[in-house]
């Protein structure tokens, strides 16, 4: 399909990202699927080569160049199969999330292992119980001094399986109304104390 924002500029991005797919991403991806995960070096090797979050400002290790960019990753990504369409979820979904409402502390953390893909992302919104409803969520975060205690379950989640930060969709006043006004978004490093990952679900379609 051609975009009239895409120019010469995208066109010659597009074939260098179309070579890199046919070496690393091709000849693998059956087994990719086979075994329902994506390898991080692809994450990282994708990284080096500035085809993760381009248009982040340069300060941040990215290119800051236009969003056709990410229009030709996802483009190519799709060529490849479904299954890679985690990488387009962090570049242009989680990390614009913390680029547009992260402290400037949070941005220097996270964002230069997100371009660099040693950081995968993820958005946490959709619990066993709550799909296209999210205002009816039930995970909650309650202030205790400094920090949020965080208690709920999630399911469905791309890239769930591997992600290192995960923005977490949470109630911090279940009593908002209209109850959407009481959803809140926290980021849950891997590490943190008390979470933990379920097993990787055997689904039919995108793994
Ligand atoms: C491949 C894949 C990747 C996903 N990745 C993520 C992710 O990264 N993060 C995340 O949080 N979630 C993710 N999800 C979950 C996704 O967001 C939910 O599946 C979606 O919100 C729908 O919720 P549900 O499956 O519970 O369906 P439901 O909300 O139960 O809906 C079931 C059916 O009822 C219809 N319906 C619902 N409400 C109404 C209404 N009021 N009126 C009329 N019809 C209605 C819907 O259109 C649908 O056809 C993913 C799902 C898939 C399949």
């Amino acid at each position: 399909m051609k975009h009239p924002y895409l120019n010469d500029d995208h066109e010659i991005f597009r074939q260098s990202l179309r070579k890199f797919l046919e070496k690393e991403a091709y000849p693998f991806y059956e087994q990719w699927e086979e075994e329902r995960l994506i390898p991080r070096n692809l994450w990282t090797k994708m990284g080096e080569q500035g085809f993760l979050c381009p248009d982040l400002d340069e300060k941040y290790g990215g290119s800051g160049v236009d969003w056709g960019f990410s229009v030709v990753i996802n483009e190519e990504l799709e060529r490849v199969g479904s299954g890679l369409v985690g990488i387009g979820l962090h570049s242009d979904i989680v990390v614009p999330y913390i680029n547009a409402f992260g402290t400037d502390e949070q941005k220097q953390r996270w964002l230069p292992r997100c371009v660099t893909g040693e950081l995968i992302s993820a958005i946490a919104m959709t619990e066993p119980g709550t799909g296209s409803d999210l205002a009816n969520i039930k995970t909650t975060a309650r202030l205790d001094g400094n920090h949020y205690i965080l208690n709920g379950q999630k399911t469905f989640i791309t890239n769930g399986i591997q992600s290192d930060l995960i923005l977490v969709a949470c109630k911090t006043d279940p009593n908002a109304v209209p109850k959407h006004k009481g959803v809140s978004l926290l980021i849950v490093e891997r590490n943190t104390p008390g979470f933990s990952r379920g097993r990787k679900l055997n689904k039919v379609g995108l793994h």
